[in-house]
């Protein structure tokens, strides 16, 4: 196949390409590197793979057949989104309205990178697809909650009117190489704090929960999903869940240092627990994540420890 990737020099977007080239497909990243960065992509040397520096919230050329488009471009951190409250609702809405056209035209799936923020601070737990969720649209979460919401509706919308073969993963909280250490996000921040001795900031009295997936897991269920005929929504992500508190500990012992925390006020609307229910993703897919979180977390760190420079 010929595979777009918007957002293709972030985290989640170069960790896809690098699947996609892998199982033998051509690739294009597109990205306007505000939050990604080229260094994500600098190792790829195949000919068959190219990138273009693009703002997917214009019009989206693109030479020649293609058959299908990651649509992964946005803002994706909390402290990325509040910074940048405008793009990241343009790149939900407009981005994925130009992405979806582009589908259109080319008759190529498409694949909408969502996200367990749909739920917002849910009031079922743990999170199935069924489940319509609890955001608040006026909150300064809502820029990121409300844009998703919107690019899932376009994308059913799509399929629906438009008969566009379309996909979305609803995303949960991700980690890995590549991450930015400073995108504000816990798993990069945490093992900063650590890694220079300093205390690890949680908010509010970190009894808040996540689960945590770890980034080869997450690509290879998104790489099931657009190989499948699914058209719903599917959970991706790591089922197991533990408080912020506990997850301090971890990252504690697993980088040598004592445990050393300070409290820091919770963001407004921080959901206050999440935890995938992935049974869709196992019958549909027949994929669940096989890394377990300390092995991830120390290919992670030593990632930070190898790229103590990353912005
Ligand atoms: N968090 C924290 N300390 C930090 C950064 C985040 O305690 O320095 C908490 C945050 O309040 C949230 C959880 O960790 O409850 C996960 O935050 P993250 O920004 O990684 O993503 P979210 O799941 O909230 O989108």
């Amino acid at each position: 196949m010929r595979v777009l990737v918007t957002g293709g020099a972030g985290f989640l977007g170069s960790h896809l390409c690098d699947l996609l080239l892998q199982k033998g497909h051509d690739v294009i990243a597109m990205d306007n590197l505000i939050t990604g960065d080229i260094s994500n992509i600098a190792h790829i040397r195949e000919e068959r793979f190219t990138f273009i520096k693009h703002d997917v919230t214009n019009y989206i050329y693109i030479d020649g057949p293609l058959d299908a488009i990651l649509h992964f471009a946005s803002p994706a951190s909390p402290v990325d989104y509040l910074e940048l409250p405008i793009q990241t609702l343009k790149v939900g809405s407009l981005g994925t309205h130009k992405a979806l056209g582009l589908a259109k035209s080319k008759n190529a799936r498409f694949l909408l990178a969502s996200t367990s923020e749909v739920y917002g601070d849910p009031k079922i737990h743990p999170q199935d697809e069924t489940y319509w969720g609890n955001v608040n649209p006026v909150g300064p979460r809502g820029v990121y909650d409300e844009a998703k919401r919107f690019a899932e509706a376009l994308t059913m919308a799509y399929h629906r009117y438009h008969h566009v073969d379309t996909k979305i993963v609803r995303i949960f909280n991700t980690y890995g190489p590549r991450m930015r250490i400073n995108d504000g996000r816990v798993v990069p921040t945490f093992i900063a704090q650590a890694l220079k001795g300093e205390s690890l900031t949680i908010f509010g009295d970190g009894s808040q929960t996540r689960s945590f997936c770890y980034v080869s897991d997450l690509v290879d269920g998104i790489y099931r999903l657009l190989m499948s005929d699914a058209h719903d929504p599917v959970n991706i992500g790591n089922p197991k869940e533990m408080t912020i508190k506990a997850f301090a500990s971890v990252i504690c012992r697993l980088t040598g240092k004592p445990d050393n925390i300070v409290s820091q006020p919770l963001p407004v609307d921080d959901p206050k627990v999440r935890q995938p229910n992935i049974d869709r993703a196992r019958a549909l897919l027949s994929w669940e994540p096989v890394v377990d979180l300390e092995e991830g977390l120390k290919r992670t760190i030593d990632y930070f420890r190898e790229n103590p420079h990353v912005r």
